[in-house]
């Protein structure tokens, strides 16, 4: 029973770990906020509301303007395709 804990407890970190590395979804094709379309950069952010949304830098700036756990994360598109984190 135990050790079936821990394999959960692990996994479910390592995914967590997965997508703080890479963004694994469809990337969002615009700002939740004001619409414009994101084209190489996005932010996975805590609005002032207390929701989140993806947001550009713009709108990033204002409701949060902050990098980190509980704040927001930066997704850049590299040339493979992917967004990493960064
Ligand atoms: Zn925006």
């Amino acid at each position: 029973m135990y050790n079936v804990r821990m394999q959960q407890i692990v996994a479910a970190y390592n995914l967590k770990d997965l997508m703080t590395i890479h963004w694994l979804s469809a990337p969002p094709k615009e700002c939740d906020i004001c619409a414009t379309p994101i084209k190489d950069k996005f932010y996975d952010g805590r609005t002032q509301h207390g929701s989140w949304a993806n947001m550009c830098h713009v709108c990033w700036q204002h409701e949060n303007g902050r990098l980190g756990i509980g704040l927001a994360q930066r997704y850049q598109k590299q040339s493979d395709g992917k967004w990493r984190n960064v």
